[in-house]
């Protein structure tokens, strides 16, 4: 028979059990009550069974807690493996000497469930016995091991509870390990990181109310007080006035966790102001609350004040830079006046002079003349671009004429040289561009005048075309002598030449170049240079594509506009036959029908058998004037056409006279085209887009044009108009001066007042000065008069003279 006492394998089963805490201790309890009221018996017990003894896992009845091995009868059932029922212990052999039995009230009856283990070893029993013999009924020993199994099946639950505790507490221990040691190495780093910063910087704490608590040796050294004098210390202490006064918003800051750094101004223990790099970063507990501030600075006193020095020396240098260049602006400018004289006597006596040598002397004083007024004028442009005073102008001009104009200059020079020169626009460059007229000539005389000089033979050509939608792109190539590879980078720097024998060979002074460059990328554009050395050279610039669509199309539409309305009959009164002949060259491009009447009587004629959609009447007219004119249309005729009057100058005054006669709108001469005709189509066509000028007083101060440009624009550029209105110009501007002369020998001032009214309008037209004219027409002494009229004279002989060379020119 297997000896079930020693067997290893139970006993470790039982320890498995034996070992665990049973939580379940009531719920054993209250099994083995429930058994002794199944089985009707006083006592009942759960136990467990090893080699040595029974102990008792809950009870009823009995005040035992444990019984020797051999003192049990449920060792019967360890070894029996099951269910065992004694009806009368007395009549049991295997109890005949048992101690419990034979004894005064021992056991009479007993009843033993084995309590089977997962892995099938008995480790104990649940068992019942009483003083008297009785059996249990089937249903009773049915009970009795369903409790059995529930004891069982409540010690795996517990067993396997405390298995997992245990697991999960392994595993935890093992995670609290591994935590502690990186938080070890953490420390460590901390404490090693925190000690360099010690050693390099200043290191403060403060309480969260800002109370010093320590410093180290670096903030003591940077703030020149003792740590005695520090500890314990509000933070305020180290500031000046003006920081104190919002310190409590910086720490309030700082106390709601805010991490702060900047530079600070500091107080130092003497009183000298310091400046510190700093960070305050609040120290969070584990309720995230600021226990302490930790402050790390470093003194940057001395770097700031270097910054501010620099800062101080950089402004000053700027400044003297600007009154370098305004100095060498307008001492260029000074100088410029006395060479401009010096030239203009040396071209007078060239005229005259007819020695020789003489004359060779005085070219030379004319070229060395002229080259330094080039000088000067670059060193001018050159400082003007340093000094921010050089605009460059953005209106719209001609392309195509500004380009032949450059052309014109510089084409005997070629021709000098037997150099073809040559250009090449592409079609689809537009005529026409918004920008610096003048600068780009410049650009353009520089490049094309360095080609046509580096040339000896061969050609010059400029290329012109669109590079893309937005860029205009110029090139200038010559055959001429090229420029050195190692050069090429160097030629656009200031008095940066070639070759060193440049100057003395081919003159100039290097600044071209630079100047070209600086004007090309003001306006947005770029410049480079290809070249081979003794082949030729090729200089490319760009200029943004500026024309601007709006213009061209308000250009165009002015075009469509003016030939498209074409449907009025207008009636011009005007009695100066320059103004009617360029009235009638406007009207040419125009489908309106012009009728010219001199003066008020013949417009008034006109009238009484035409119908007319508009009136042009100048003012001052011989026999009836504008004004008498208007009244009769308005007041007998009782037409309601529009007239708008046209006058050299005018009053506010006159302006109201005009507006209570009648006449509905005015325009200055000299007027712009387009301006006439917003004006007639306001009024013929009732065009709001266009003001009334007597609205908008202060807008109708026209600009006085000293030149051609208003002659030109109105004659649209045809030459052979042009040529006609000066040729009359001076003709009609002799016969009334010979008149007006004769008007003032003969004291009959009234007409010399008219005829110089008169000549406003022309001299206007060719944009000459109107002053004089002006001051003979208001002027009162008979001997002011005079002298004005003698300043006349001179005036109409440079006019005169200047037209003639013109006319000749052309
Ligand atoms: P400069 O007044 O001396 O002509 P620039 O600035 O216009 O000054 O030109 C600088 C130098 O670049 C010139 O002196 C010349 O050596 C070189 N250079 C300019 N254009 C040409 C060219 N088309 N061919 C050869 N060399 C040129």
């Amino acid at each position: 028979m297997k000896d079930y006492r020693n067997d290893i394998e139970r006993l470790k089963a039982l320890i498995s059990y034996e070992i665990m805490d049973t939580p379940e201790e009531k719920s054993f309890n209250d099994l083995a009550e429930l058994v002794s009221i199944i089985c009707n018996t006083p006592a009942a017990i759960i136990s467990f069974i090893d080699d040595k003894k029974q102990w008792y896992k809950a009870k009823v009845g009995t005040t035992n807690t444990e019984v020797p091995y051999e003192e049990t009868i449920c060792q019967y059932v360890v070894v029996s493996g099951n269910m065992l029922e004694i009806p009368n212990a007395l009549e049991d052999e295997r109890l005949s000497n048992h101690p419990h039995v034979h004894t005064e009230n021992g056991v009479r009856f007993y009843i033993g469930v084995p309590l089977v283990s997962d892995n099938g070893h008995t480790i104990g029993t649940v068992c019942t016995f009483d003083g008297i013999t009785k059996k249990l009924s089937e249903e009773q020993k049915t009970a009795l091991t369903i409790i059995a199994d529930h004891v069982m099946h409540l010690l795996d639950i517990s067993k396997k509870n405390s298995e997992l505790t245990e697991e999960v507490k392994v595993i935890l221990e093992q995670k609290i390990e591994e935590a502690n040691e990186t938080i070890k190495v953490t420390e460590a780093a901390y404490n090693t990181l925190f000690k360099a910063i010690e050693k390099s910087n200043a290191v403060i704490e403060f309480s969260p109310k800002g109370i010093i608590e320590s410093v180290n040796d670096n903030f003591l050294e940077i703030i020149g007080y003792s740590r005695e004098e520090l500890i314990g210390k509000k933070h305020d202490a180290l500031l000046n006035e003006t920081e104190k006064e919002n310190n409590h918003l910086f720490w309030e800051s700082l106390n709601k966790g805010a991490f702060k750094s900047g530079r600070f101004k500091r107080r130092h223990k003497d009183g000298s102001q310091i400046w510190i790099q700093a960070s305050y970063s609040p120290v969070l507990n584990s309720s995230n609350e600021v226990v302490k501030v930790t402050k790390i600075a470093q003194n940057i006193t001395l770097e700031i004040n270097a910054e501010k020095a620099l800062e101080k020396a950089k402004s000053l240098a700027d400044e003297l830079n600007v009154q370098k260049d305004h100095f060498i602006a307008n001492i260029s400018h000074e100088i410029r006046t006395p060479i401009n004289a010096v030239l203009g006597f040396t071209d007078l006596l060239l005229d005259e002079e007819t020695d020789t040598k003489k004359l060779k002397y005085l070219k030379s004083v004319k070229t060395s003349g002229d080259n330094l007024l080039h000088l000067i004028n670059d060193i001018l442009d050159l400082s003007k671009i340093e000094a921010g005073i050089f605009l460059v102008d953005s209106s719209l001009f001609h392309l195509y004429e500004t380009i032949e104009n450059v052309f014109s200059i510089l084409n005997l020079k070629a021709e000098q040289k037997n150099l073809t020169f040559s250009k090449s626009i592409a079609s689809n460059v537009p005529e026409h561009f918004i920008g610096d007229k003048n600068r780009l000539t410049q650009i353009l005389i520089n490049l094309l005048g360095n080609a046509i000089k580096f040339t000896h033979e061969g050609r010059v050509n400029l290329n012109l075309y669109l590079e893309n939608d937005s860029t205009l792109k110029f090139e200038v190539t010559d055959t001429g002598i090229g420029i050195p590879n190692d050069k090429l980078k160097s030629i656009f720097e200031r008095f940066s030449q070639a070759q060193e024998n440049t100057s003395r060979q081919f003159g100039g002074s290097g600044l071209g170049l630079n100047i070209s460059k600086l004007l090309i990328e003001k306006q947005g554009g770029q410049i480079n240079v290809e070249s081979t050395l003794g082949k030729g050279s090729k200089f490319i610039f760009t200029l943004p594509f500026t024309i601007s669509s709006e213009t061209l199309n308000t250009a165009q539409k002015q075009k469509t506009k003016i030939v498209s309305n074409s449907t009025l009959k207008i009636l011009m009164c005007e009695d100066n036959e320059m103004n009617q002949n360029l009235m009638k060259a406007v009207f040419m491009e125009t489908n309106h029908s012009l009728d010219i009447a001199d003066n008020g009587h013949e417009g008034l004629k006109l009238l009484s058998v035409n119908t007319y959609d508009l009136i042009l009447m100048d003012i001052q007219m011989p026999e009836l004037d504008g004004c008498e004119t208007a009244t009769i249309i308005r007041k007998e005729l009782k037409l309601n056409v529009p007239i708008i009057a046209i006058t050299a100058h005018s009053t506010l005054k006159e302006r109201e006279r005009w507006l209570s006669l009648g006449i509905n709108d005015y325009i200055s001469k000299p007027f712009k085209k387009e301006e006439l005709f917003e004006k007639i189509d306001f009024w013929a066509f009732g065009k709001t887009d266009i003001e009334n000028t007597f609205e908008n007083e202060e807008k109708t101060a026209s600009d006085t044009i000293i030149s051609l440009g208003y002659l030109k624009e109105m004659s649209a550029g045809d030459d052979r108009f042009m040529k006609e209105m000066l040729q009359l110009f001076a003709k009609q501007s002799s016969e009334n001066m010979t008149l007006l002369k004769e008007s003032f020998s003969e004291k009959d001032f009234r007409t010399v007042k008219n005829i110089a009214h008169k000549l406003k309008t022309s001299f206007s037209l060719i944009g000459a000065d109107v002053l004089i004219l002006d001051i003979i027409e208001t002027e009162n002494t008979e001997e002011t008069l005079s002298e004005n009229i003698k300043k006349l004279e001179n005036q109409l002989k440079n006019i005169t003279r200047e037209i003639n060379r013109l006319l000749t020119n052309t």
